[in-house]
């Protein structure tokens, strides 16, 4: 009986320690859920606090970077005003060169201006130019001669003549005019149409080129802008040597070598000088020709110079682009 006893009561206080334990447990989860439910809710209530604080500095970065962008806008625009009354400024001395107005130049823009265009030393004077057509022949080196000897520069509107080589070589390097009239000088040809007039055109003005290195930039007419030996429209070659950038210039006095039979040398020298006193024009082209058989043309020559020579107000002039062309055509 007491060890039955003593059993029922190991077993009630083994029963005890049990609850004892189980309610300490019991606690401790309690604790444990406490705490992590006190854990949610600070974290709850930290998060948006520290994204708020996150936010803040990204706000105050982006207000930074848009302040900044906001000066260098303003730089840009006071940039773009200057740029503009520069602009402006240059404008207004353009013009004041053009126009020659009250307001002056800068010293720069002057001293370019005078770069480009250099100053015609023969403004205001009455230009003679002496052309020779249909060369170079052997007529032409004695004509080469006659104008060295006298200081004077003329033009030679050439054909294709292969084997004169050297004389065309002279017209450049003795400082002579070499212009352009035709390869062939065979109207049919050269007056066919436009193509065959610009093939003749392109033809002489290579030959040219590969003989002297330069590039011809004038043109004449055979039988002069004004000829009715074909039935082309010639505005149709003048409109095509003006898309090429060539001048051509026609005349306005001719010696009248080209007649069929040969005058005396005094008849040429007199026919000229008639049409050049005759003339009221500050611009002189005169028509003579370098052909073979014109050994006339040539002996009047020096004679003729010499009475041009003597005329007031009056200079013996290359054709350039100082002179102002002579048209039979008026466009
Ligand atoms: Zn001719």
């Amino acid at each position: 009986m007491e060890e039955v006893k003593e059993d029922i009561t190991t077993d009630n206080k083994k029963t005890e320690s049990k609850g004892t334990e189980d309610r300490t447990e019991h606690r401790k989860r309690i604790h444990t859920l406490k705490k992590v439910i006190v854990g949610i809710l600070l974290s709850l209530l930290l998060l948006p606090t520290i994204l708020s604080v996150v936010a803040l500095g990204q706000i105050h970065q982006l207000n930074m970077q848009l302040n900044q962008s906001l000066l260098i806008l303003s730089d840009l625009s006071m940039q773009v005003q200057e740029v503009r009354r520069i602009a402006e400024e240059n404008n207004s001395q353009d013009v004041a060169i053009d126009t020659n107005a009250s307001q002056p130049a800068s010293r720069l823009q002057q001293i370019r201006m005078e770069d480009v265009v250099p100053a015609d030393p023969y403004e205001g004077m009455v230009k003679v130019c002496l052309t020779f057509d249909d060369g170079p022949s052997r007529n032409t080196d004695a004509i080469l001669d006659i104008l060295d000897s006298y200081g004077i520069k003329a033009t030679f509107f050439v054909n294709g003549h292969p084997g004169f080589e050297d004389q065309y070589r002279r017209i450049v390097e003795e400082g002579h005019t070499i212009g352009m009239h035709s390869y062939s000088h065979v109207y049919s040809d050269v007056y066919a149409d436009i193509d065959g007039f610009a093939t003749d055109l392109e033809e002489i003005r290579s030959y040219i080129r590969e003989l002297t290195g330069e590039e011809s930039i004038y043109y004449r007419f055979p039988g002069g802008s004004s000829n009715t030996v074909h039935t082309m429209p010639m505005q149709e070659c003048i409109d095509y040597l003006d898309e090429m950038g060539i001048t051509y210039f026609d005349w306005n006095v001719s010696i009248g070598d080209a007649l069929g039979y040969e005058r005396s040398v005094n008849a040429l020298v007199d026919t000229t000088m008639a049409q050049i006193n005759a003339l009221d024009a500050q611009t002189i082209v005169i028509l003579m020709h370098d052909a073979p058989g014109k050994e006339t043309t040539v002996e009047a020559l020096p004679i003729l110079i010499e009475k041009i020579q003597a005329l007031d107000n009056v200079a013996i002039v290359p054709i350039t682009e100082d002179v102002t062309p002579v048209h039979h055509v008026i466009q």
